[in-house]
């Protein structure tokens, strides 16, 4: 055997994971894409849609996608009756601001962090290939919440690993990507934590939009009105972003932000939110 064809059958010498993925990573051109991914239609409306408006201004494509149907949001109409409601609410909700929309997958209370679903999630990742990712917070009341963050972090992680089989399979994809958790309801933990963003954005120029489009979601709006008081779906929203503006010290209405730990995603210093919404963004 010759020494050139021993050294070729040799396996290759790499480094851990993490860091040979990132360093290629790297040298990978760049998306322009954001995507927002929660648990149930309205999710993103209440913590994430200011900051995805934001993002398509700076010249990003927009995607949206809720992993459950909201079956569970009515207490009079049925399952089938109600998530056709809300797909067509949430669909409406996407073409607002001109994003590509990606149907649910599972029923609400059955997001699990389980394969099935991963591997669905990844082929999607893959197609879309964002370099900026919105997810839930991994901490939140909601354990739909919860899951939902955790299986996008691991599908998100599966992107460029070429031995993980996507459902539908789909070639991986050798890109950085990093991610963005939002903030939980109520602004804490299941444990009564309270949970302070890293990264504070600036959405009052987009607050008239941010209400517009939650107010697609008709058929949740009605109910909680009915419920709880007129008005009080919006209001909540509204609270919200007041109460995360008001931790910023400097915002009138804010979303907030905390980035996912690089390793596996992109360089430590690859930062793409905080990049193209300079003068919206405030970092803690
Ligand atoms: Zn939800």
């Amino acid at each position: 055997m010759r020494e050139s064809e021993s050294t070729e059958r040799e396996p290759k010498r790499r480094g851990p994971l993490c860091s040979r993925q990132t360093s290629e990573m790297a040298m990978s051109p760049r998306s322009r894409v954001a995507m927002a991914v929660a648990a149930h239609p309205d999710d993103i409306e209440f913590t994430m849609s200011g900051t995805l408006m934001l993002l398509g201004q700076a010249g990003y494509k927009l995607h949206y996608m809720n992993i459950a149907n909201g079956y569970c949001g009515s207490v009079t109409l049925g399952r089938e009756e109600i998530a056709a409601i809300r797909l067509w609410e949430a669909q409406a909700a996407a073409a607002m601001i001109g994003a590509d929309f990606h149907p649910p997958l599972v029923d609400d209370i059955e997001i699990f962090h389980e394969p099935p679903l991963i591997r669905k999630l990844c082929a999607i990742v893959r197609q879309v290939s964002p370099e900026i990712l919105l997810l839930p917070s991994p901490q939140d009341y909601m354990e739909d919440h919860q899951n939902a963050s955790r299986a996008m972090v691991t599908a998100a992680f599966c992107r460029n690993i070429p031995n993980y089989v996507s459902d539908p399979p789909t070639p991986h994809v050798d890109s950085q990507m990093a991610i963005y958790h939002a903030m939980p309801m109520g602004l804490a933990d299941q444990h009564r934590n309270p949970i302070r963003p890293g990264i504070f954005v600036d959405v009052s120029s987009v607050m008239e939009a941010k209400r517009r489009m939650l107010a697609c979601h008709a058929s949740q709006k009605d109910w909680l009105d009915a419920t709880q008081g007129h008005g009080n779906y919006m209001r909540l929203m509204d609270d919200m972003a007041r109460q995360v503006g008001g931790l910023s010290g400097r915002f009138a209405y804010a979303e907030g932000w905390r980035q996912h730990l690089h390793l596996g995603f992109g360089s430590e210093d690859f930062d793409p939110l905080g990049d193209a919404l300079q003068g919206y963004a405030l970092k803690w």
